[in-house]
């Protein structure tokens, strides 16, 4: 497959004055056309710090500093050598991202159709006619009822879950090549999450865009992810396709994500699992496992040396202790096993 971006030893800081917080500590990965990776862990992991220096939509070089020798090439160019007039082309038409709230990125005073075509005459040189045309075009395809009357419409006329789709055709007016979706439905009733996690899904297969993913929620995932990566403390501890990471996880922390994920088979005396603990101090990262504090399986090493990564399919890979030659053998929890009640 072919690759629209990859990233190599990414790592971004931010300059507080409690001193050098490392959010993103040296992470790899690559995104394929067409396809669909989702980013998951808990909130302070890393994963939007990632997706917002991807569009270079940090505020640098203070407070937040992208370090030297991290590499964003997006379809083969620089993204950290860009200049401005190039990220504005970038942000416009070849990476598209939406947010959480959408009350936040939309614009209260303007019409929903003004802001989908705003971009369409910027960055495809449309008249007003011909962008309100596609922006209601647009609407429809993200399944507005009435497109061609809410396009005259103001955001405050919107329910929460249309919001966010008019978000979804902002962001895909141009046709962008990738999408970025940070934490989409998180806003969201869950009816209404299930609605917009299939749209997104749609819509990538019938426009081809390929889809970053970031949430702190396994749950959502299942159906529309092709690959995925666990951050932990600004790392990715285990990454693999879908099926390998939710019927072969090899992380203790992927482990306990899932756990913490509401299943249709959980019987009325189980209880949700819930990770005790907080993240470490990303100013002094610990210099072992950064989950090792939390880790119900932690071992002397653990806190001693970085695990190393460990191939486990050409499509998985994990960090942890557990996976070394020598270390003893332990039972993985049951709710995981692939068929089992
Ligand atoms: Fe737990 Fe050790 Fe594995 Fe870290 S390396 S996840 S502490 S077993």
């Amino acid at each position: 497959m072919e690759k629209i971006l990859d990233i190599k030893d990414l790592r971004v800081s931010f300059h507080t004055y409690a001193g050098e917080v490392q959010s993103v500590r040296g992470i790899s990965f690559h995104l394929n056309k067409g396809e669909t990776l989702a980013v998951v862990g808990e909130s302070g992991c890393g994963k939007t710090v990632t997706a917002k220096a991807i569009m270079r939509l940090l505020p640098e070089p203070m407070p937040a500093e992208i370090k030297e020798g991290s590499k964003i090439e997006f379809d083969g160019n620089s993204v950290l050598d860009m200049d401005e007039k190039d990220l504005r082309e970038l942000r416009g038409a070849d990476i598209s991202m939406i947010f959480q709230d959408p009350m936040t990125s939309l614009n209260p005073t303007m019409t929903i159709g003004k802001q989908i075509s705003e971009s369409l005459i910027i960055h495809r040189g449309m008249s007003k006619d011909e962008a309100m045309k596609e922006a209601i075009k647009m609407l429809d395809l993200v399944n507005i009822p009435n497109a061609d009357k809410r396009a005259y419409q103001y955001p405050h006329e919107f329910s929460g879950g249309m919001r966010q789709r008019a978000m979804i055709a902002i962001a895909l007016a141009c046709n962008p090549k990738i999408l970025i979706a940070d934490e989409p439905t998180t806003a969201l009733d869950v009816t209404i999450q299930a609605q917009i996690m299939d749209l997104i899904g749609d819509l990538q297969e019938k426009l081809g865009t390929a889809v970053i993913l970031v949430t702190h929620d396994l749950g959502v995932v299942a159906d529309v992810a092709d690959r995925i990566q666990v951050m932990y403390a600004g790392q990715i501890i285990e990454r693999g396709n879908v099926d390998e990471i939710f019927y072969n996880p090899q992380h203790p922390y992927t482990w306990a994500l899932l756990q913490s994920v509401p299943r249709l088979d959980t019987k009325n005396k189980d209880v949700l699992y819930a990770l005790n603990g907080t993240p470490p101090d990303l100013i002094k990262p610990p210099v072992g496992c950064p989950f090792a504090a939390r880790c119900e399986y932690c071992m002397g090493i653990c806190r001693e040396a970085m695990p190393e990564v460990t191939v486990v399919s050409d499509t998985h890979e994990v960090s942890c202790w557990l996976k070394h030659s020598m270390a003893p053998e332990i039972e993985v929890p049951k709710v995981l096993k692939r068929g089992e009640e």
